[in-house]
């Protein structure tokens, strides 16, 4: 039974988890985030913009093979792999694309969008063309050798079948819903990135496949100003990895970001924002994954997950270093 005794915050970070008291701070999803802090605190270190450091951050794990991110990651149902990202800074600019094949680098792709044109969100055929315009290069029509082996066992395993028939066998997630893995993890690896600078501006960053074997055509929440990502530079700045359906139905991160703005610390807007998921969700909240983490302009720091497993890279200039989130399910 889910009680909302079971979805009392927790206390937060202790004293010893506290960000420091001054300097930059980046702070990114899952595993691969310790890795990609790395180059967005080379830009932090130099006395960059947050803006910079969430692009270069993001921008090592698209090019790492990684079965989410980038163009290494698994595809849709029908073999293509078709990639989300967007981007935003302390100002209120943001740009964004989704559904954009055959291009490496979706969140520089995004970053043009706010940058070169009066739009936020390009999409499929139009992003790409514009990308082009814009010197990105095509890149090859294939799959990576990891991406072609998935793809073989999700044939295998899954026929092609209409969304409608598919959602109805899988009670209601859709032939995207994500697995769990041998370990416990979630299949998800969507980066999100947020950062602080010197000036204490914040931005923030987020890239993904979405969800691998997904039905063409499909967008999820990363790629959705205010849903997978948001940033308020008088507030705080949120962004969210897991199932993006689930997420774009709360306005996620945005709804993280305006609880802060009326008092929560982070970690309480976190898991008062996957509080509301599962009791949208009911008993069908524990077939699905969702974490968001935030970090408020006050320099304090929050994350929450439904489910363990979820982990995220909290960087400072003295520690690089991955931090288990709090859960509702334990
Ligand atoms: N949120 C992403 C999506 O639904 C997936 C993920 O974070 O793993 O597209």
């Amino acid at each position: 039974m889910l009680t909302a005794a079971a979805a009392m915050p927790a206390a937060g970070f202790s004293q010893q988890k506290r960000p420091l008291k001054n300097g930059p701070i980046v702070l990114s999803t899952w595993d691969a985030g310790l890795e990609a802090n790395i180059p967005a605190w080379a830009v932090l270190e130099k006395g960059g913009q947050a803006l910079d450091a969430v692009e270069q951050g993001v921008r090592h794990t698209e090019d790492s093979i990684n079965c989410c991110v980038g163009l290494g990651a698994n595809p849709d149902r029908d073999g293509r792999v078709t990639l989300d990202a967007c981007i935003m800074d302390h100002n209120h600019n943001c740009g964004s694309v989704a559904f954009l094949e055959r291009i490496k680098h979706p969140i520089s792709v995004a970053r043009r969008v706010m940058e070169k044109t009066p739009h936020v969100m390009l999409v499929g055929e139009g992003a790409q063309q514009f990308a082009l315009a814009e010197g990105f290069s095509l890149e090859p029509d294939k799959l990576s050798a990891a991406a072609q082996s998935a793809y073989a066992d999700w044939l295998q395993q899954s026929q092609y079948k209409s969304p409608t028939i598919n959602r109805e066998n899988r009670n209601d997630h859709g032939p995207f819903a994500p697995t769990r893995l041998q370990n416990g993890e979630w299949n998800h690896d969507t980066i999100g990135m947020l950062a602080m600078d010197s000036q204490g501006n914040l931005s923030a960053s987020c890239t993904t496949s979405g969800a691998g074997f997904k039905m063409r055509g499909r967008v999820g929440d990363s790629p959705i100003i205010g849903a997978g990502l948001f940033v308020d530079n008088q507030v705080g700045a949120c962004v969210a990895t897991g199932q993006g359906e689930d997420v774009i139905r709360v306005a996620g991160a945005s709804t993280v970001v305006e609880l802060i703005r009326h008092g929560r610390t982070p970690q309480q807007a976190c898991a008062a924002v996957i509080q509301r998921i599962i009791q949208i969700k009911k008993e069908r909240a524990k077939d699905i994954q969702v974490a968001f983490i935030a970090l408020s302009n006050q320099r304090e720091i929050g994350s929450y997950a439904i489910h363990p497993g979820f982990s995220f890279a909290y960087k400072d200039a003295q520690r690089n270093e991955l931090i288990k989130a709090q859960s509702w399910f334990k």
